[in-house]
């Protein structure tokens, strides 16, 4: 590393708690794809902040609508209304083909807000008897970090010493409608799924789950909740992952993308039926939908309503599938391509994950390890062809090396 990443690193180290171990790369700045250090050296962005970059760093439509709202007004509370925040509301269930939207800022809070809607949605409409709601999850889940998520969390990371944990969260096997079945019963309020698992390794559940998740869902008079915080707003190529397979959830949770990588916005959008069980003082957020939240993530809104974001992700996953195709045997076991999100399993024997993304990033490519030897490819979705073609090579390099 260069002198100025050297002295960036010393003062981290010092001064910031350890929940993270990052690549030792201090980004000064960022452009379309590519982020450049502190020591002038430049890189394609392989993770694209976990997918919340995915129109591109610096977008200038994002810019232009952050500064102007800037300019006027930043932060309201919703003790009063503010301008922007029922334009972003409207465009954002139009575009998901929804009713109602709940604007929180993280995508932790948002899940959060679709659990607490759906446990009060069970009390008051399904009939559960009091305290007996029950979510079912899925193992493999990766939800956010909050006590009541990281309760059903099977990864010990995530959960060991964190708890005591909070009840009513029931697990079944991930991408298995039988065990998801055999599981449901009258307390059951909500099955809470990722449509594509991003951080157990963009894993990809079989074709016929998710209409079958819809199906037992409706069969046990459960809500179907897609957390699309990850998968949705582009990444796979879709508005929401869900429409790959043509299913409709009841709620949807947003986050990452939604805020442009300006701003954290996330939302619980849905049926009007089901959000508008919350009444005046239930829930809320001082930061949730303020005006420049609302008036970046309505551009983001006219963005995906364009399609071409969508139409980028499905031109290269092609693509990226082509050349992952080509790494099979050499160094990759096994690869799983959405739209521009890969997740590719590199052979155990050769090395780690993180040990991969040490060296990609030595070659320029910053990638992120998700567990064991896999690690997720997810580049801006302004990506292009060449600079996937010169991610692969670098990944090519890499696996040939170890
Ligand atoms: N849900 C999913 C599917 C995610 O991938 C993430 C973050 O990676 C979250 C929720 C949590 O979002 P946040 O980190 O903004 O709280």
């Amino acid at each position: 590393p260069g002198p100025a990443t050297v002295a960036a690193l010393a003062v981290e180290d010092r001064a910031l708690a350890h929940n993270y171990s990052p690549l030792p790369v201090v980004i000064a700045s960022g452009h379309g794809a590519t982020v450049t250090d502190v020591d002038g050296r430049t890189y394609l962005d392989g993770l694209a902040a976990y997918s919340a970059v995915n129109f591109g760093h610096g977008n200038p439509r994002l810019l232009t609508a952050a500064r102007d709202q800037l300019d006027r007004v930043t932060l309201t509370s919703r003790a009063f209304v503010n301008d922007r925040l029922g334009p972003f509301a409207a465009g954002l269930t139009e575009l998901t083909g929804t009713e109602m939207m709940l604007p929180m800022n993280t995508g932790a809070e948002a899940v959060e807000s679709a659990i607490k809607v759906a446990r009060a949605w069970g009390y008051r409409v399904k009939g559960v008897p009091a305290g007996q709601a029950t979510v079912v999850v899925a193992s493999g889940n990766f939800h956010g970090r909050t006590t009541t998520i990281i309760s059903f969390s099977d990864d010990p990371d995530a959960r060991n010493d964190f708890g005591p944990y909070t009840p009513g969260f029931r697990t079944v096997p991930y991408g298995d409608a039988d065990a998801l079945r055999a599981a449901m019963d009258d307390t059951v309020v909500a099955v809470l799924l990722e449509p594509i698992q991003g951080e157990g390794g963009v894993v990809i559940p079989p074709a016929d789950y998710l209409p079958a998740v819809r199906e037992v869902c409706d069969e046990f008079g459960a809500l179907f909740i897609a957390d699309e915080i990850q998968s949705g707003l582009g990444r796979t190529g879709h508005t929401l992952a869900v429409q790959r397979v043509g299913v409709t959830p009841d709620l949807v949770t947003l986050g990452k993308a939604l805020g442009g990588g300006i701003v954290p916005v996330s939302a619980v959008v849905g049926r009007a039926d089901v959000l508008g069980v919350l009444r005046p003082g239930e829930h809320g957020s001082t930061f949730g939908g303020n005006p420049l939240a609302a008036a970046v993530g309505a551009e983001v809104v006219a963005m995906l309503a364009e399609g071409t974001f969508q139409q980028r992700a499905l031109e290269g996953e092609p693509v990226l599938r082509g050349y992952l195709d080509e790494l099979v045997g050499e160094g990759v076991v096994a690869h799983r391509v959405a739209g521009l999100w890969a997740g590719i399993d590199i052979d155990p024997a050769l090395g780690t994950g993180k040990q991969v993304a040490k060296a990609l990033a030595a070659r320029g490519v910053l990638v992120k390890d998700t567990h064991g030897s896999t690690i997720r490819f997810a580049p801006p979705l302004v990506v292009t062809d060449e600079e996937i073609a010169t991610a692969m090579q670098a990944l090519g390099a890499v696996i040939r090396d170890l």
